[in-house]
């Protein structure tokens, strides 16, 4: 998850063993308390070895019994005692360095993925065990997301449409579509210039700065549509147009996450409902990142969803750390998963999992691919699931993963690959994407973020 809105918060340290103050206690009556900073540079000269730390102030953290906690054969040792009472975690750097930060609820280290998929993995050796796990991961989630009992939907959706641009091969329609009472998702609906029936592709945007209205999002839509798919996306929960509505910092609100989900299955139905030219077989999702979550829960709670392409995300040890992708705890379905066991669900499905060498998706290859493909095995699928992996790269959706997920669209849904061709895409600017640009909002429209929690946290 890389994010302009989610921002870095200096934690406040909830568990303080014991507050630092100005007198010395490094004594039996004083619990033996040093300033975290001080023990830090004890192990520093003791271990030869650097320390830093990230998101807290370690001047102002007392531990208590701090001398006792250092284990003088062992750096790691001590660096765990020292973190364990501050429910702090400690990591080594590429450089050799350590490096002390809160601990962080959606964040492992690739160690735990490792193991966390050997403890699903024992549980079914075939397919008829893995499907019996398949029913309860699957349950839990759709209870979880579920935003029936939590919302009360619109019951007869407004939609506001924009006037269609007329591209080279496609289409550009904006559309700004009721969910809740007064809540509006916009998005954009890019559509092939030459009739016939065509498949769909829904593309959750992810936390790039300019989400959706970016260019190499625009592109993505654009050479999709151009290709012969009507491509659709949407806002982010309070990015775009949807900051007019509720303001940017609903976004990290807990409730993202489940209206956010609420939007991809939203649009997707109003799409399906309002066009007369696509085919039912053929229904796909991709996105990056933040997006890959949403693609994979469109794909998971609704079997319509033929072929799924999530970039760069999907590991097994980093659950995105937005409360819109990871605010509901998903992967704790089935008394404990993580996220490419839930994209297994999709199996015998055609997946491609695009990833890179340059962020928490490093380990694809290697790790989660494996697992994947063992469970596509079980249906003799394991060539519908694929990974390409681009070990120079970081993490975007540039050029030569949208080249990966042009050629699996192509061959899935049977689409000419040679017309993606990005050249005599138009790139337009920002307003022309959205529905209320000029700050207009429809009539009845919820105006704040306080108007919504009043309508959704009854
Ligand atoms: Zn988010």
């Amino acid at each position: 998850m890389k994010s302009n809105s989610c921002k870095v918060f200096l934690y406040i340290i909830g568990l303080l063993v014991a507050p630092v103050t100005g007198a010395a206690q490094n004594d039996f009556a004083g619990g033996y308390v040093r300033p975290l900073s001080d023990v830090a540079a004890d192990v520093e000269q003791r271990f030869d070895v650097r320390i830093s730390f990230r998101n807290i102030a370690p001047d102002t953290v007392g531990l208590s019994y701090a001398d006792f906690r250092i284990r003088p054969y062992s750096v790691e040792r001590t660096l765990t005692n020292i973190c364990a009472p501050l429910d702090l975690k400690w990591s080594r750097r590429p450089n050799g360095s350590f490096r002390i930060e809160p601990y962080e609820y959606h964040r492992r280290t690739v160690e735990e993925g490792r193991e966390m998929l050997a403890w699903p993995s024992s549980q079914y050796g075939s397919r008829e065990e893995w499907e019996r796990r398949r029913e309860v991961l699957i349950g839990d989630v759709r209870r979880m997301m579920n935003p029936e009992p939590w919302f009360p939907m619109a019951e007869a959706p407004n939609v506001v449409r924009g006037r269609e641009l007329r591209k080279e091969g496609y289409t550009v329609r904006n559309f700004a579509l009721e969910t809740l009472p007064g809540l509006y998702v916009c998005g954009s609906v890019y559509a092939p210039a030459r009739g016939g029936s065509h498949p769909l592709v829904v593309v959750p945007s992810g936390h790039w700065p300019g989400g959706r209205l970016r260019e190499e999002h625009q592109l993505l839509m654009a050479s999709l549509a151009r290709m012969g798919a009507v491509a659709v996306d949407m806002d982010i929960f309070g990015w775009g147009d949807s900051e007019l509505q509720v303001g940017a910092d609903a976004h990290r609100a807990g409730y993202s996450m489940r209206i956010q989900a609420l939007w991809s299955k939203a649009v997707t139905d109003w799409v399906l409902r309002d066009r007369r030219d696509i085919d039912l077989s053929r229904i796909g999702v991709t996105g990056g990142s933040g997006g890959a979550t949403h693609a994979l829960l469109l794909a998971l709670l609704d079997e319509r969803v033929s072929a799924a392409a999530p970039m760069v995300h999907l590991v097994s040890h980093f659950d995105g750390g937005c409360p819109c992708e990871s605010g509901i705890a998903v992967s704790l379905a089935g008394r404990g998963s993580c996220m490419p066991e839930l994209l297994a669900t999709l199996a015998p499905r055609p997946v491609l999992v695009v990833s890179d060498g340059g962020d928490w998706t490093a380990s694809w290859p290697e790790l989660e691919y494996p697992f994947v493909r063992r469970i596509w095995e079980f249906y003799d699928a394991a060539d519908r699931v694929r990974n390409v992996h681009l070990p120079d790269e970081r993490h975007d959706v540039g050029p030569s993963k949208r080249r990966a997920v042009y050629e699996f669209f192509a061959e899935v849904f049977g689409l000419d690959p040679s017309r993606a061709d990005e050249r005599r895409v138009e790139v337009l600017p920002e307003p022309e994407l959205r529905m209320f640009a000029d700050g207009v909002l429809p009539d009845g429209a919820v105006a704040s973020r306080e108007e919504l929690e009043k309508m959704i946290m009854k």
